[in-house]
C-alpha cells in the first residue's frame, strides 16, 4: 500500500491532505527563512492516529514536523527534506481544570485564546500564563519552546509551569511523564526523575506531546501599570535590578522606538496587580517612589501623562507592546530572541540600533524582564514579504543578530537552524553528544523534526 492510501486508513479522507494549495502553504511561516518541502499535512483527533502516523513513519522512514498554531516564526515547523507535518490543531479538547490544584489538562491543539475566553467563562479567578502572540498559537507549543507569557516575570518561564504530559514517542508508544504516570491528578512533575526534560526544548525531534497539564494562577481583580523613561542606556541593568529586586510586580518589559520621535527613550513598563485597592495603592506607591534617590539625580523618570490608548495597550492581558514595533506593507516579522544577561542590556542595545540601520529598518525594541533576572531581549526585524531584497536584508540582520547573542553570553532561543548550529558549534562537546545521544535513543530513524539540534 502507498504512503497516502496506509495514511487514509489511520486518519480517514477529511484530515489529510496532498493537494498543491495546501501543502504549498505548509511550506513555509510568516518569518524570513526558506521555504521547505511537505508531502503530506494530517490532523489528527486522536492520541491512537498519532501513534499510528508515527509507527507508519518510523517505519518507512518518513519525517514528521509537529505544528501547533506554527507562529514560532523561524521555521521551525517548516520541513526541510519533506515528510508530514502533523498539524495538531483537531485536538482542541480542555479535559479538566482543577480549581484548587490549580492546574489545566489541555491536548496539543489547544489556543491561548481558548484556554483564556474558557478560564473567562468558568474559572474567572484563575488565569494562564500568556504570550503576546497570536492569539491563535498553542499552549503547548509555547510551553513546549520555554516561551514567556504576560505573568512570566512573576512566576517564570512557560516551560516551568509544566505539570506533566503524554507523549507519544517516534516509535509508536504512548508515555505518560509526571503525577500523571501514577495518579489520576496531573498536578506535579516531582517528586520523580524529571523526564519532561526530555520534549521541553527540543523543538518536536523527540516525541509529539498529545496532552499538557499547565499552572494556573491566580488572578487578582485590580490592575495598573506605571512607566519611566530615561535615555541613558548604560542604567538600565540598574534599574532593572532595581524594580525586580522591590518584587511586587506582575509583568515588566522595556520598549524603544524610534519613531515617532516621542517613542524614542528607553521605557520601562511595570504592571502591579493586587486583590484589593489598598493593596494596588501601596504596590503603586512603592514603585512611583522607586527611582527618586537613583543615582543620586532623576535619571530615570516617571512618566505622568501616559497615553490612554498606550495605557490600555499596555493592560491588555496579553499586553501589546509589539505593535509598537515597525510592521511594514507585506506583513513578514522574525526577531531574534536573546535571552540575555542583564549586564548585556546596554551593549546589546547600541549595536542592535547599528544592525537595524545597517540593513535599512527603524529599530524598535520589545523585551520582557524573567525571573533570575534575564531578559529576553527581542531584535526585531519586520519586511515585505513580496521583497527579496528585504527578506535577504532580513536573514543578514538576523545572522548578525544571533551572532551578538552568543558574544555577549547570552543563548537564542527558539532559533532557526542556523542560530541552532551556532549555539551547538559552542556547546560544551559532552553536552552535544548527551543531546546527540538521548535523540538517537528516543528516535532511532531520526524521523523527527530533522534539521533542528543538529551540528550540520
Ligand atoms: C507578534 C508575535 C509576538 C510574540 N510574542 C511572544 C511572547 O510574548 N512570548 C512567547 O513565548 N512567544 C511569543 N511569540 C512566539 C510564538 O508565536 C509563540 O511562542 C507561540 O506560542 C508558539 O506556539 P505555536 O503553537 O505557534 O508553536 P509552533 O510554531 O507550532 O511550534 C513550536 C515548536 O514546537 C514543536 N511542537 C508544536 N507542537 C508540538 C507537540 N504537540 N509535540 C511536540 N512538539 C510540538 C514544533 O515542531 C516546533 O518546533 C510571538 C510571536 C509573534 C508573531
Amino acid at each position: 500500500m502507498n504512503i497516502y492510501d496506509s495514511l487514509i486508513d489511520i486518519v480517514g479522507h477529511e484530515r489529510l491532505s496532498n493537494s498543491q494549495e495546501e501543502l504549498f502553504i505548509y511550506s513555509r511561516d510568516s518569518g524570513a527563512q526558506h521555504p521547505g518541502r511537505v508531502d503530506y499535512v494530517v490532523m489528527p483527533k486522536t492520541v491512537e492516529e498519532v501513534q499510528g502516523v508515527l509507527r507508519l513513519a518510523n517505519r518507512e522512514g518518513i519525517p514528521v514536523t509537529p505544528l501547533g498554531g506554527g507562529f514560532t516564526l523561524s521555521a521551525l515547523v517548516v520541513p526541510k527534506n519533506g515528510g508530514i507535518v502533523l498539524d495538531m490543531k483537531k485536538m482542541d479538547r480542555i479535559i479538566e481544570v482543577n480549581e484548587k490544584s490549580r492546574y489545566a489538562v489541555l491536548e496539543a491543539g489547544v489556543s491561548q485564546a481558548a484556554l483564556k475566553t474558557y478560564l473567562e467563562k468558568h474559572s474567572p479567578h484563575l488565569q494562564h500564563s500568556t504570550p503576546e502572540a497570536p492569539p491563535s498559537v498553542t499552549v503547548v507549543g509555547n510551553a513546549l519552546i520555554q516561551g514567556h507569557g504576560h505573568i512570566s516575570p512573576r512566576y517564570g518561564v512557560n516551560s516551568e509551569m509544566i505539570n506533566g504530559m503524554e507523549v507519544v514517542l517516534p516509535t509508536g508508544e504512548v508515555c505518560k511523564i509526571g503525577s500523571c504516570s501514577v495518579s489520576p491528578y496531573w498536578f506535579t512533575r516531582g517528586p520523580l526523575p524529571d523526564l519532561a526534560g526530555l520534549f521541553i526544548g527540543w523543538l518536536g525531534t523527540t516525541g509529539v506531546v498529545t496532552k499538557l497539564s499547565i499552572r494556573l494562577f491566580p488572578k487578582p481583580r485590580f490592575k495598573d501599570v506605571i512607566v519611566f523613561s530615561t535615555d541613558d542606556i548604560d542604567l538600565i541593568p540598574d534599574a532593572i535590578c532595581e524594580v525586580t529586586y522591590l518584587d511586587l510586580l506582575e509583568d515588566f518589559f522595556l520598549i524603544m522606538q524610534e519613531k515617532p520621535d516621542w517613542m524614542n527613550h528607553v521605557f520601562f513598563v511595570i504592571i502591579v496587580s493586587a486583590h484589593s485597592h489598598e493593596e494596588l495603592e501601596l504596590k503603586m506607591n512603592a514603585y512611583k517612589s522607586l527611582f527618586k534617590e537613583f543615582k543620586g539625580g532623576n535619571p530615570v523618570q516617571f512618566v505622568e501623562d501616559l497615553h490612554p490608548a498606550l495605557r490600555k495597550r499596555f493592560m491588555d492581558v496579553p499586553p501589546l507592546a509589539s505593535l509598537a514595533a515597525d510592521f511594514r506593507k507585506g506583513g513578514g516579522f522574525e526577531y531574534t530572541g536573546a535571552i540575555l544577561p542583564i549586564d548585556a542590556v546596554p551593549e546589546a542595545w547600541r549595536r542592535g540600533i547599528e544592525i537595524a540601520h545597517k540593513y535599512g529598518m527603524i529599530c524598535s525594541y520589545v523585551h520582557q524582564v524573567l525571573p533570575g533576572p534575564g531578559i529576553m531581549f527581542g531584535f526585531n526585524y519586520s519586511f515585505n514579504q513580496a521583497d527579496q531584497v528585504d527578506i535577504e536584508n532580513t536573514r543578514k540582520a538576523l545572522d548578525e543578530s544571533n551572532r551578538l547573542t552568543y558574544e555577549l553570553g547570552g543563548m537564542v532561543w527558539k532559533g532557526e537552524a542556523g542560530a541552532q548550529r551556532l549555539m551547538m558549534e559552542r556547546m560544551d562537546p559532552n553536552t552535544a553528544e548527551l543531546i546527540r545521544r538521548v535523540k538517537a535513543l528516543l528516535d532511532p530513524n531520526g524521523i523527527m523534526n530533522p534539521g533542528n539540534w543538529e551540528k550540520e
